[in-house]
């Protein structure tokens, strides 16, 4: 079993067509994308297709999930890509049936998916869709954490906080360290929580596209550098999309 895992496309064109491209020789048996397929970024319409198209499960992200009810908990940014999102795809009563269909697809998205040991979520175990399980909660926030991981049994995976990397039971947070691929092994008797980090806007500092390979007792990080240019320049000839969503892709922030 070799599922390639990719999360929070958030609407960018390239950097998901660079992801494809590279897992095109990775010979995995299938994709899961764990969420935030839209949001943030000018392509909507791309993505879901491709994700429809390529992924054999998609996850309801915190973003999809906005399309359906209010933005109001989001910053003004986020939330101005959630209304311009929702102003091109939500259908009216004389659109193509294309247009609907993919409406229907995102408001229909499953929560989570629990294979063998392994949970899948956008967020985290105990609140799938919002919940962010940070870098940081180790030492910040460990009560949070160890409940967390109270919630769930063997390894989770989800997306969500834009940072890949994974906390172990001790709750140490092992990051990415600017490498082109990154291996941890997942032994069968320890549980970890594991962040695939995100294709269309990384967070990390890392301004490269970031997925995930698992297998069943190993999960690799891959780093792959994609046209942020194109995309930049797409988001600032949209009026409706902040110049903030911009740059944060240039610096990977
Ligand atoms: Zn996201």
């Amino acid at each position: 079993m070799k599922i390639g895992l990719i999360s929070d496309l958030h609407s960018n064109r390239e950097a998901l067509n660079a992801v494809l491209e590279h897992l095109r020789d990775q010979e995995v048996d299938k994709i899961y994308c764990l969420g935030d397929v839209v949001g943030y970024g000018p392509e909507p319409e791309f993505c879901v297709d491709v994700v429809r198209g390529h992924a054999e499960l998609c996850l309801m992200g915190n973003h999809d999930d906005a399309l359906f009810r209010s933005a109001a908990d989001f910053n003004p940014h986020a939330r101005g890509a959630i209304e311009y999102t929702r102003t091109r795809m939500q259908p009216k009563w004389y659109s193509s049936g294309e247009k609907k269909e993919r409406w229907s697809w995102l408001e229909k998205l499953p929560l989570s998916h629990q294979e063998g040991r392994f949970l899948f979520v956008h967020g985290s175990p105990r609140d799938p869709v919002r919940e962010y399980v940070l870098p940081t909660d180790g030492y910040l926030n460990p009560e949070k954490l160890r409940s967390i991981f109270d919630s769930f049994e063997g390894v989770a995976l989800a997306g969500h906080t834009h940072h890949p990397g994974i906390h172990d039971e001790a709750l140490r947070f092992h990051g990415l360290d600017g490498e082109d691929s990154c291996t941890m092994e997942l032994p069968s008797d320890e549980k970890f929580f594991v962040n695939v980090g995100s294709v269309g806007q990384p967070r990390d500092g890392d301004n490269r596209a970031c997925y995930a390979i698992l297998e069943p007792d190993a999960v690799t990080w891959h780093r792959v550098p994609y046209d942020y240019r194109e995309t930049m320049n797409k988001i600032l000839a949209t009026r409706e999309l902040s110049e903030l969503l911009a740059r944060r892709l240039q610096v990977g922030k």
